[in-house]
C-alpha cells in the first residue's frame, strides 16, 4: 500500500494554526518540521540543524505557538515566548511568519530591533506582548533598562544561534538566559549550521537534556542549487564575467555578494550605468535605508541586490534564482548560507562563484568544507590565465602533478558556461572516476572519499 504523505493535521496542532497554515497554502510539513515539531510538542529542549530554506522557522513557530494557545501563561506580565535572531533582516522575516500564524489567535506580538526607536518599543512592551522577536543586543538593552522582565518566559528560541555567537552576542545570550529563569522554560536552538564548538558550549548551558535533530549536513550538496565556479584573473575580468552572466543567465532576481561595503556601492553604480535596476545593501547604511532597500527588492522593484554577508543568512526571497559570489566569503560555511538565498522551498536556483587569485585560499576552504572536488566551468571568450595556485608541497613534486586546473583546459576558449565542462578532461574525473559530466554547465561536484586530498 502506498504510504500517505504527512500532513500538518497529524501533529494535533491547535485548529487556529491549521487554519493559518491553510491560508498560507501549506499542508505537507518539510523534513525538519516533521522531525522537530513532535519533539517540541512533547516538551523537550531541542538543538536542531537544518539547511537554509528548509522551513525551520515554522518548525519552531508552530509547536511554540501551540503551547501558548493550549496552556495558561506562567505570568500575566512577562512575555511567554522570545525568539532571538542575529540580524534585523532575519528577525523581521521571522516576525512576518509569526504574524501570519497569530492573526486572529488573540496572541499579541512585538518586534524589538536594534537601530529602531526605543520609545516606540517601550510602548509596545507596555501592552505585555505574548511573543517577542528581537535581536539580542536590543533585547539586552531592554533588560538593562528594566522595561522588560523575563521571569515568566516559557519558550526561549535562538534562531541562527551560531551566527549570533560569531557576531559576539554570547554575553547578551547569557544575560537573557539568566533573566529567563523559570524552571519550566523550554529552550530551542536552531541554525543552518550547529557544527560549532561555541554553540555546543552554549547549548550545554542553556538547554536541558536536549533532543538533537539534524536534517542534511550543512555541507551536504544542495539538490536545488546548480553551483558553478569560474576562474578569473583580476577585477576587470570579474566584472566582465559578471556582466556576461547577468546578460545570459535565466533568472528573476539575483543577489551579488562582494567582500567589502565599498564594492557593493561601486558595483551597484556600474550596473545602474548599464541600465540594470540594482541596489547596494550594506552595514554602513541606516536601518531605515536598509529596510527601504530590502522592501523594494522583496517587491521586485530592483532586479539585482549587491551586498556583503549582511544578507547571506535567513533572507527568504523566493524570486531570487541566481546568486553570484563576486568575491568568495572568508568563512566556508558562509558560502552555504549565501547560495541558500536561492533554491528556496523546492524552487531551483543557480550559484556562480568567481575565483580570482585573492579568493584562492577561500576557495580551498570551501572545497574542504563541502568535501567535494570542484572543477571549474568557463565562459567562452572570457577564459582567463589564472589556473589556481599550486600547493607548496606540490611545487616541489614532479612537474604536472596535483595542479589545480579548470574544466576545459587543453582546449582553451571552448567551454561555454551552459555546456558540460569537458568531462574527459575534468580534474574531478581524473581524481574521482568517470561519470561526472553535468548537462547544466555546472562544475561537476563529488563528495571526497575519506582520506582524500
Ligand atoms: P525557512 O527555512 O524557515 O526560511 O523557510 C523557507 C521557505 O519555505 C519560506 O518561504 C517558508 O514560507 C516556506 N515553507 C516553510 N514550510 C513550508 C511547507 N511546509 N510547505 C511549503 N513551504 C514552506
Amino acid at each position: 500500500m502506498a504510504q500517505q504523505s504527512p500532513h500538518f493535521n497529524d501533529f494535533g496542532l491547535d485548529s487556529r494554526l491549521i487554519r493559518a497554515l491553510g491560508h498560507l497554502g501549506f499542508d505537507t510539513p518539510t523534513e525538519i518540521q516533521q522531525k522537530a515539531i513532535p519533539v517540541v510538542l512533547a516538551g523537550h529542549d531541542l538543538m536542531a540543524s537544518s539547511q537554509t530554506g528548509s522551513g525551520k522557522t515554522l518548525a519552531f513557530l508552530l509547536p511554540a505557538l501551540h503551547r501558548l494557545l493550549k496552556t495558561r501563561a506562567l505570568s500575566k506580565r512577562d512575555p511567554r515566548a522570545l525568539i532571538l535572531a542575529p540580524t534585523r533582516e532575519l528577525a523581521k522575516q521571522v516576525f512576518g511568519q509569526l504574524r501570519s500564524l497569530t492573526s486572529g489567535s488573540g496572541l499579541d506580538i512585538a518586534l524589538l530591533l536594534g537601530g529602531e526607536n526605543f520609545n516606540d518599543q517601550l510602548k509596545a512592551l507596555r501592552k505585555s506582548p505574548d511573543v517577542i522577536v528581537a535581536t539580542p543586543g536590543r533585547l539586552a538593552n531592554h533588560l538593562d533598562s528594566r522595561s522588560l522582565m523575563l521571569n515568566g518566559l516559557e519558550l526561549l528560541i535562538l534562531d541562527e544561534a551560531d551566527r549570533m555567537l560569531d557576531l559576539g552576542f554570547a554575553p547578551q545570550l547569557e544575560q537573557i538566559h539568566q533573566a529567563a529563569d523559570h524552571r519550566r522554560r523550554q529552550t530551542l536552538m536552531f541554525s543552518a549550521t550547529l557544527d560549532h564548538a561555541e554553540a555546543d558550549d552554549m547549548a550545554a548551558r542553556l538547554l536541558k537534556t536536549p533532543k538533537r535533530v539534524a536534517v542534511g549536513a550543512a555541507n551536504a550538496e544542495h539538490q536545488d542549487i546548480a553551483q558553478r565556479f569560474l576562474l578569473c584573473d583580476h577585477l576587470d575580468h570579474k566584472q566582465a564575467q559578471l556582466m556576461h552572466l547577468l546578460g545570459h543567465e535565466d533568472y528573476q532576481q539575483a543577489i551579488i555578494f562582494t567582500a567589502t561595503r565599498a564594492d557593493t556601492e561601486r558595483l551597484a553604480a556600474l550596473l545602474q550605468e548599464q541600465g540594470q535596476t540594482a541596489a547596494a545593501l550594506h552595514g554602513d547604511m541606516s536601518q531605515a535605508e536598509r529596510n527601504r532597500i530590502m522592501d523594494a527588492f522583496a517587491r521586485g522593484q530592483q532586479r539585482l541586490l549587491i551586498t556583503t554577508d549582511l544578507a547571506s543568512r535567513g533572507l527568504d526571497l523566493l524570486q531570487v534564482s541566481l546568486v553570484v559570489n563576486f568575491d568568495l566569503p572568508k568563512q566556508a560555511e558562509e558560502y552555504v548560507h549565501r547560495i541558500g538565498r536561492t533554491g528556496r522551498a523546492g524552487a531551483s536556483g543557480a550559484a556562480v562563484s568567481l575565483v580570482g587569485p585573492k579568493d584562492w585560499d577561500a576557495f580551498k576552504r570551501i572545497e574542504r568544507f563541502l568535501q567535494q572536488d570542484i572543477a571549474f566551468a568557463a565562459i567562452e571568450g572570457l577564459e582567463g590565465k589564472f589556473k589556481g595556485i599550486r600547493p607548496r608541497a606540490a611545487k616541489a613534486d614532479a612537474k604536472g602533478k596535483a595542479k589545480p586546473r579548470p574544466a576545459g583546459k587543453g582546449k582553451p576558449g571552448h567551454t561555454p558556461v551552459n555546456k558540460p565542462a569537458k568531462p574527459a578532461h575534468s580534474r574531478a574525473e581524473r581524481f574521482s572516476g568517470p561519470g561526472l559530466g553535468t548537462d547544466d554547465g555546472m562544475a561537476p561536484m563529488r563528495r571526497k572519499k575519506p582520506g582524500g586530498e
